[in-house]
């Protein structure tokens, strides 16, 4: 099978979303996504979290990793995995945002600090003009970063709307990157891709579907995004109205346990109030998803998880 980069943006948009990139990805398609044209400049931070999206994108399975990094991103900067680190790692990635200014994707994972001047996630050091020690805070970073990217994507619940790091309490006073953007007056295109974590999927197919709106604005156009700058893409479908045991539902048949199949609403799942293709796309390879022997606790929503919770009682 191959695929033309319209073809694939086509299907993956086409409420064929359950069917999205693990199951219809095929070498040909991304090597046709690709062909001639350039790989998307990325930058990924990581502020307050926990690095579960991270992993996640190393998990994915078609594409694998490699293929990702391969043909898909140019992957300029990621604490985690990068081979680099240091002075060297920092001085690389403000040097590539220069070089790819307003051509580049930030991608954001964790949220921002803003009690104590940022000081509760430093994620770098430098030297001042006078040579002084200065350490670099996750706030400053995105205040010199993002104004520069072509846009700004929140990877995972956490920096697309507070998340955990956001819950009450919050002594950090952890923000989304809409909650700074605003509070900084920043605007630039924001997309979120949330997920606690999200689903490789989400990542990578909102990336290609941005970066081929980039190539050809005409033929791809941008992805439409929900009121919470959710791409409809990956986060149109209501988890409840999807779900295989809605018929259990409406018969009022409920598993008693977690561990039996069957509808989860009495032991708290939070599907009906929670939009994204779990229940379609599945995970782990499309071997299961949540619901199979636990409860969705609706970790893509903008109120996760305080709104959420407690996650195993009944809404
Ligand atoms: S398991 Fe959850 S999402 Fe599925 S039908 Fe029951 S309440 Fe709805
Ligand atoms: S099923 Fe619910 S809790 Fe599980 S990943 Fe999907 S949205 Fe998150």
């Amino acid at each position: 099978m191959s695929l033309s980069r319209r073809e694939f943006v086509k299907l993956c948009s086409a409420g064929v979303a359950g069917l999205g990139i693990s199951q219809i990805y095929h070498p040909g398609i991304l090597h046709a996504m690709t062909e001639g044209a350039k790989k998307a400049p990325v930058i990924w931070v990581q502020g307050q979290g926990c690095t579960g999206c991270s992993v996640s994108l190393l998990n994915a399975v078609h594409p694998r990793i490699k293929e990702i990094l391969l043909d898909v991103i140019s992957l300029e900067f990621h604490p985690t995995v990068m081979a680099s680190e240091g002075e060297m790692a920092l001085e690389h990635m403000y040097a590539i945002a220069e070089k790819f200014k307003g051509n580049f994707f930030l991608l954001v994972e964790g949220a921002i600090p803003t009690a104590k001047e940022g000081r509760y996630c430093i994620v770098g050091e430098t030297l001042d003009a006078k040579g002084h020690h200065h350490e670099v805070t996750m706030a400053e970073l995105i205040r010199d970063l993002a104004p520069k990217s072509l846009a700004t994507v929140g990877i995972g619940t956490c920096s697309a709307y507070g998340g955990i790091p956001a819950a009450a309490g919050n002594v950090t006073e952890a923000k989304s990157l809409k909650d700074f953007f605003a509070a900084e007056k920043i605007d630039k295109l924001l997309v979120n891709v949330p997920g606690c974590p999200p689903h490789p999927d989400w990542m990578v197919g909102t990336l290609v579907a941005a970066w081929s709106h980039v190539l050809n604005p005409k033929e791809h156009p941008l992805p439409e995004l929900d009121d919470n700058g959710r791409p409809m893409l990956f986060f149109g479908d209501n988890i409840h109205e999807t779900c295989p045991y809605l018929d259990k539902y409406d018969a009022s048949d409920f598993a008693p346990t977690f561990t039996k199949p069957g509808c989860k609403a009495e032991l708290g799942c939070k599907g009906p109030s929670t939009y994204a293709d779990c229940a379609k796309r599945r995970w782990n390879n499309g071997i299961n998803w949540c619901v199979e022997n636990a409860v969705c606790i609706g970790c893509v929503e903008p109120d996760f998880p305080d709104g959420k919770s407690p996650f195993y009682v009944a809404e």
